[in-house]
């Protein structure tokens, strides 16, 4: 549509997905026929909403809310909420339309949407985020329940913010239901929520290292971000053995030579998690470790270019470029799998595919963390929760099978080893028979 021509991040998806699945529309003229295609990129419904609040100042506030419920073919939508300054409505259909080839990939019955906000929690008082979430669900609650569409965190949005949504929620409908995933363990969360995504991702690679007869054993790695996925990525990769040396915020990046152990780790979540501080402390802390701040004037991130051999992406969107891409691969970087959402431009993709590294896209390799808030949801609807080792286990076999899955949809289309066609195809072609079987509605 030419009036969506400003939405720069939902249209880098949709031509991802379309460019691997163009064999399959060929092949079924059933599909074209269908409007599958023209169906699925535009979303069922998108909401937007004003979200008033008031400071610790007494300053009346307002932010934009929104929530794209793209594809509910599969189960009711599902995806998180990103509060981020950055947040746009390209942004958030981006992440709605990803979401929902992923959640088809998990084999659980989750349609797929997204949502958040441009307000920025960070520098607000605890008071301040509730105010915030308490006025943000006095509209969201309208749109959503258990069988409708079940929203989650996502950058910004963690265990605090889901409880403070979940309060408002609870009082306005008077009813103790699984509307939210992400809860804490107390009142209806799942245990591996919280390390779902970072440890389904370490999962995912190895999975990708097998292949090759290689396991995360005494890898070094180089991982970004130092929030939910950052963190639990980095305790996957020391409990298999393997070595990390990055970490990053907004403002700056660390390189820590000798390695971030587990007390380091431990050290990370109280700063981000309890005291909401910067990557920037650590030095203070470690001094042997070094510190550098971001340099927009750059063109390139030098978190990439230093010598490893796996990368973990697990901040946001396009993080990587093709330069950081080309340094990577430079550096002996041979698998990059992705934590956070879409992290690598479309060059950057190619430089990968190009130097024959294992590469695994988003849409498969985060899936964990959806995966268990699909557990979660089980969970709420008996009434009962599952032990931990139940939960990893299932989290296993799920990424386990996604890998599989992307393998033989790629082989079935003569793309070879491309995690990316594999994930686009198989999680496509699910959601479109669902589609079909539905009728056009
Ligand atoms: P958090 O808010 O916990 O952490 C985000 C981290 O990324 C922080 O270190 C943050 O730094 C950094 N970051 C955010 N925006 C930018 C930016 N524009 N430039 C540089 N750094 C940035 O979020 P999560 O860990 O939950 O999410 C990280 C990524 O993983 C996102 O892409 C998200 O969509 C994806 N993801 C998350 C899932 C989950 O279960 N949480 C599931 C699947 C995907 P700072 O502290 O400065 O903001």
């Amino acid at each position: 549509h030419a009036k969506d021509q400003d939405q720069h991040e939902f249209h880098q998806a949709v031509e991802e997905v379309l460019e691997s699945v163009k064999p399959v529309l060929d092949r079924n003229l059933w599909y074209r026929q269908q409007g599958v295609w023209e169906r699925l990129i535009e979303p069922e419904r998108v909401i937007m909403f004003r979200v008033p609040w008031v400071d610790d100042e007494g300053n009346v506030r307002v932010n934009r809310g929104f929530r794209v419920e793209m594809n509910s073919a599969l189960g009711p939508y599902k995806g998180g909420l990103r509060f981020h300054p950055s947040v746009n409505l390209s942004i958030i259909k981006f992440l709605a339309f990803e979401q929902t080839f992923k959640n088809s990939l998990t084999t659980l019955p989750m349609g797929g949407g997204k949502g958040g906000s441009d307000f920025n929690p960070k520098g607000c008082s605890d008071f301040e985020v509730m105010r915030f979430c308490h006025s943000f669900m006095l509209e969201l609650y309208r749109h959503i329940g258990p069988n409708t569409d079940v929203p989650a965190g996502d950058i910004g949005v963690g265990a605090r913010e889901i409880g403070y949504l979940f309060g408002m929620y609870k009082k306005i409908k008077n009813e103790f239901t699984g509307v939210l995933t992400g809860k804490s363990l107390g009142w209806g969360g799942s245990l591996i929520r919280p390390e779902a995504t970072g440890y389904g991702n370490v999962y995912f690679a190895s999975e990708m290292l097998t292949t090759r007869d290689q396991t995360i054993e005494g890898k070094s790695c180089l991982v970004s971000g130092s929030g939910n996925v950052a963190q639990f990525t980095i305790e996957k990769i020391l409990d298999l053995g393997g070595k990390v040396h990055t970490i990053s915020d907004s403002d700056g990046y660390i390189y820590d030579e000798e390695g971030i152990d587990c007390d380091k780790l431990g050290w990370i979540k109280q700063l981000k998690n309890i005291r909401r501080g910067r990557v920037a402390e650590y030095v203070e802390t470690y001094p042997q470790a070094v510190y550098t701040p971001i340099d927009p004037t750059l063109g390139y991130n030098p978190l990439w270019d230093h010598s490893a051999d796996c990368a973990f992406p697990s901040a946001t969107q396009n993080e990587i470029n093709e330069q950081d891409a080309k340094n990577l691969v430079k550096n002996g970087v041979f698998l990059i799998s992705e934590g956070a959402n879409m992290p690598s431009s479309p060059e950057a993709v190619a430089v990968f595919h190009d130097a024959n590294c294992l590469y695994g896209p988003s849409k498969a390799a985060n899936a964990g963390g959806v995966a268990v808030s699909g557990l979660e949801m089980s969970q709420n609807t008996i009434r009962m929760s599952w032990p931990r080792e139940e939960v990893d286990t299932r989290l296993k076999q799920i990424m386990h099978s996604i890998h599989s899955t992307c393998v033989d949809a790629a082989s079935e289309y003569n793309y070879g080893q491309n995690y990316v066609a594999g994930a686009n195809i198989a999680g496509f072609v699910k959601v479109v028979n669902a589609m079909l079987d539905q009728g056009v509605v």
